[in-house]
């Protein structure tokens, strides 16, 4: 048997569709659109491709998009500077303050720095400790995303084995406290995790956040998992070109699991859906 794939482009449109109809509400009952505001500092070019496709899906949804282009030896006072104006703008609902930052900056203060009302990309300690106790939050993109994903395959989540891998605030700690608040039953693999074959092969649910090209061996799944493949990893071809591949050996998963998201296809486009997502979401609580 071989799995479903999941394909995230469809679901992506799917909710963008959802929030440019909840948008239109937005601008019937308030008379004007929400707002997302993205910072860039410095010229990381895949950071570039990501802002600009973050403006185009902000504009295609109905909503105002704006850019700050800042210098990449902005100094981390302009930059808090540039946080304080938008906190203050009341016209700007979302803002997100595009990762990496250059060296000279700290991401944690200018994360925290931001409105938690207006962090749409949910990485503010207030937001992280909201979705770590039950309170609403702004969640996370990507792992909304996964687990928008993994309800439409599974449907109830209740006592399901789920292993998530990686343990980053962007994507594994989240996951974990998502499917926590589902009510699986949730292990959080790490680099120092031992045995992550044994821990995969229980596993009715896999999310591996990783890094690492095909970590996840095809063998290691149990029949019918549920694999969510988050792992972006650039790989070079003999012809010196590049293409995308995940951390799941997705050809190997392919017959053994039940669902399986491909990369690329699968989450990528989920997170700049959830984006939108989480814009309109903010602009709501702070028209409410
Ligand atoms: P990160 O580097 O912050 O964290 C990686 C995690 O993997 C760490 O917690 C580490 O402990 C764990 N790890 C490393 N080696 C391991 C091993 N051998 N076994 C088990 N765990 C191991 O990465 P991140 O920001 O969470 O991103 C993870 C991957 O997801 C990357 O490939 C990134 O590009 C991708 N990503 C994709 C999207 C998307 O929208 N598709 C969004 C965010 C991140």
């Amino acid at each position: 048997m071989s799995a479903i794939i999941i394909d995230g482009k469809a679901r992506a449109a799917a909710l963008r569709a959802e929030v440019a109809a909840g948008v239109a509400d937005f601008v019937v009952a308030h008379g004007r659109a929400p707002g997302l505001t993205v910072v860039i500092v410095g010229d990381d070019p895949a950071s570039a491709v990501y802002v600009r496709s973050k403006g185009i899906a902000t504009e295609a949804a109905g909503m105002v998009s704006a850019t700050h282009r800042l210098p990449a030896e902005t100094s981390q006072a302009e930059l808090l500077a540039l946080v304080a104006a938008l906190n203050a703008d009341p016209a700007v609902d979302g803002i997100l303050v595009q990762l990496p930052l250059p060296r000279h900056i700290d991401a944690d203060t200018v994360i925290a720095a931001i409105d938690p009302a207006k962090d749409v990309d949910g990485f503010h300690p207030v937001n992280a400790g909201r979705l770590a106790t039950g309170l609403p939050a702004l969640v996370p993109c990507t792992p909304s995303g996964c687990l928008m994903m993994i309800r439409e395959a599974l449907g109830d989540l209740s006592g399901k084995e789920a292993l998530v891998i990686g343990r980053s605030n962007i994507v594994g700690k989240p996951m974990a406290a998502l499917l926590t608040a589902a009510s699986a039953t949730v292990t959080l693999a790490h680099s120092r995790t031992r045995d992550l074959a044994g821990h995969v092969g229980r596993a009715e649910i896999v999310v591996a956040a990783v890094g690492v090209v095909h970590l996840v061996k095809g063998d290691w799944i149990r029949p019918g998992a549920c694999v969510i493949d988050v792992g972006m990893n650039r790989v070079a071809l003999p012809d010196g070109k590049t293409r995308l591949t995940g951390d799941v050996d997705y050809d190997g998963a392919l017959p053994r699991a039940g669902w399986i998201t491909p990369v690329p296809g699968g989450v990528g486009p989920m997170t700049i859906a959830c984006l939108l997502d989480n814009t309109l979401k903010a602009a709501k609580a702070r028209a409410a």
